[in-house]
Order: structure tokens, then C-alpha cells, then sequence
């Protein structure tokens, strides 16, 4: 099919696409990459009034090392995540989550901003920046704001984005000294979206005892979501082999998947426990305790 018939605009600078977007009198979309908006605009599942294109703001796509951690535009692409090896080096989480967004021609268009404001909870780029505790800048003609990813996503493919502002940048906490992560997803073929995952971010003291946990789970309801009943299992303890499948169990039991034609809740639930046990056990090697 093909998508109804829109206006389009490309603005040249941010404070012009602000405007745009400003203008309540017309029901407008972003366009980024256009990888999730555009197959559904020709399923007819979205008919904006008018596509404001903001592939000209070039000034939106960059990665830059702060001292504390990483700050990346909005406009920056799947690949360029995913070949930085600054985002290698302080967000590992984020590198290795981009390794399985579906293929190198979808990766090269797809944005970061774009897969924040999709909000689908299959997507594993939302997922590791809730695990990664971001914090996320939106801006409209009226400033900017700061939101963190806990207030960001609110149910189905829905935010607590508002219809005039724009994603500008997202910033991510470096991983402190003592700390791992590790993302993992199960699909029937790579590149595929997952039947279930969890991106995992630990941080120990010098005994090797668990500070700070946190488990985000991939495809486990409407929304990404953390499992705080397995993250408090593990704060406050050396983390063994028992203790790991509990936590994992306790991630799987509080996770709310939904039966389709890839797999039953029930199957998704066991995969999502598997994902959790597999991410507590590398990301506590990969902290080196
Ligand atoms: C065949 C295929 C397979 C895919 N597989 C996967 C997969 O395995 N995993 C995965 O995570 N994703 C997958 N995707 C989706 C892909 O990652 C998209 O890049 C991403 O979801 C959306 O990014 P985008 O830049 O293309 O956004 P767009 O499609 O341009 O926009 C998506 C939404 O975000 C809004 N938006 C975009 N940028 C901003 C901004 N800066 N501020 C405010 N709102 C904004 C738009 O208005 C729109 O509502 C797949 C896509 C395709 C076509």
C-alpha cells in the first residue's frame, strides 16, 4: 500500500523545525530515519498532515565523550552507535545492544532518536538505555527539558514526549570502574525482532559484594520495563550460581508478555528467564569480580 497524502517539509535548522512543530494546527510527524514511521504510514496505521524531515539537522548527529559519559544526538545512526568505540568503551551495553538492531540497510537509516520515540518494547536500544540509566533532552520552541528514561516510556508505543517537542540529545552514564553489563535476545533469525531479552548493568564494591543492579527486559509487556523484584535480590550480595537463577526467575515472573504467532507468554517468559540468568552471570565476569 501506500501511505495517504501528507505535506513535506525539510527544515535546514533545529529552531526551524521547532516551529513546525509548534504549530497545532496541523497533525505533524517527525521523519528520521523513517524506518518504523514510514511502513506505518503505508500500512495506513499513521496518516500525519505533514512529515517534518529532519534529516538536514546535521548538527544532531554526533557522539561526544563527557567526563561522566557519553552524550549522542538524536540524528545519530544505528551504524555510527554501533562503530564508535567511544560507545564501546564507556557504553557497552549500548554497542552490544545495537549489534542486534535488524540489519546493516535498516541500522544505517534508523536513529537514535527515531527508536526512543517509536517506543516499541521489542526494540533493544530503549531497552539498554533504561538499563543504562540515560537521561533524555527534548527541546521546544518554549527550552528544553530533561526527562530520565524511568519517566520516558508510558505503555504501547507511547511517551511522555509532547507533540512539539523534539529529541535532541541522549546521555549515558559511563560504566564506573567495578561495573559490567551484557545484553542478550533470543529470535528465530538474527536480525529478527526478539521473542524475549534483557540488557543487565551491575556495579560491585571492592569485595565483590552487588551495589547497584539493574535488569531491563526486552518484549516483556507494553513497554520497556525493569524487573525490580530481581534487582533487589541481588543488591547487597555476592552473586553465585543460585542466587543468579533466582533473580532470573523472580525478572521472568514479574514479566508481562504478550501470546502471538512467534511464541506463547509462557514460552516468552522462559526465554526472558534464560536472557536474565545468561546477562547476570557475563556481566558480573565482564565487571571482573
Ligand atoms: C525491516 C525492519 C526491521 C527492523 N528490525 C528492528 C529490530 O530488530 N530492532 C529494533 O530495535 N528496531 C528494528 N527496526 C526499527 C528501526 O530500528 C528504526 O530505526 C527505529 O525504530 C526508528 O528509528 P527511525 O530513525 O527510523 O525513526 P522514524 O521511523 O523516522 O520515526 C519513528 C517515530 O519517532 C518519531 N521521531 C523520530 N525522531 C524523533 C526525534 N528526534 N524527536 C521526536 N520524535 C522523533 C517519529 O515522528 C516517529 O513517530 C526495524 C525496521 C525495519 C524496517
Amino acid at each position: 500500500m501506500k501511505p495517504a497524502s501528507f505535506e513535506y517539509v525539510a527544515p535546514a535548522t533545529v529552531p526551524e523545525a521547532l516551529h513546525l512543530l509548534a504549530d497545532d494546527t496541523v497533525d505533524s510527524k517527525v521523519l528520521a530515519g523513517g524506518q518504523s514511521l514510514i511502513p506505518l504510514m503505508n500500512l495506513r496505521l499513521a496518516a500525519p498532515e505533514r512529515l517534518i524531515d529532519i534529516n538536514n539537522l546535521r548538527d544532531l548527529a554526533y557522539i561526544r565523550d563527557d567526563i561522566n559519559g557519553l552524550h549522542i544526538g538524536a540524528m545519530t545512526r544505528h551504524t555510527d552507535v554501533l562503530a564508535s568505540t567511544s560507545v564501546r568503551q564507556m557504553t557497552p551495553l549500548l554497542h552490544e545492544a545495537a549489534g542486534f538492531v535488524a540489519h546493516s540497510q535498516v541500522r544505517n537509516r534508523g536513529t537514535l532518536g527515531g527508536t526512543l520515540a517509536h517506543a516499541d518494547a521489542a526494540a533493544e536500544i530503549p531497552v539498554a538505555l533504561l538499563a543504562s540509566n540515560a537521561v533524555i533532552t527534548a527541546r521546544s520552541i518554549e527550552g528544553e527539558r530533561q526527562i530520565s528514561v524511568e519517566d520516558f516510556f508510558q505503555g504501547y508505543f507511547s511517551t511522555t514526549l509532547r507533540a512539539d517537542e523534539l529529541i535532541v540529545d541522549v546521555f549515558l552514564p559511563a560504566m564506573p570502574p567495578h561495573g559490567g553489563s551484557a545484553f542478550n535476545e533470543f529470535s528465530r533469525r538474527r536480525g529478527d525482532y526478539a521473542i524475549g531479552g534483557a540488557a543487565v548493568v551491575l556495579v560491585f564494591d571492592d569485595q565483590g559484594i552487588c551495589e547497584s543492579a539493574r535488569v531491563a527486559l526486552l518484549a516483556a509487556g507494553p513497554q520497556p520495563v525493569r524487573a525490580p523484584a530481581s534487582e533487589g535480590l541481588l543488591v547487597g550480595h555476592r552473586l553465585d550460581g543460585e542466587l543468579i537463577l533466582a533473580a532470573a526467575k523472580a525478572a521472568a515472573s514479574s514479566a508481562n508478555p504478550v501470546t502471538s504467532i512467534h511464541g506463547s507468554a509462557e514460552y516468552r517468559r522462559a526465554v526472558i528467564e534464560e536472557m536474565v540468568a545468561r546477562g547476570l552471570r557475563e556481566a558480573t565476569q565482564r565487571a571482573g569480580v
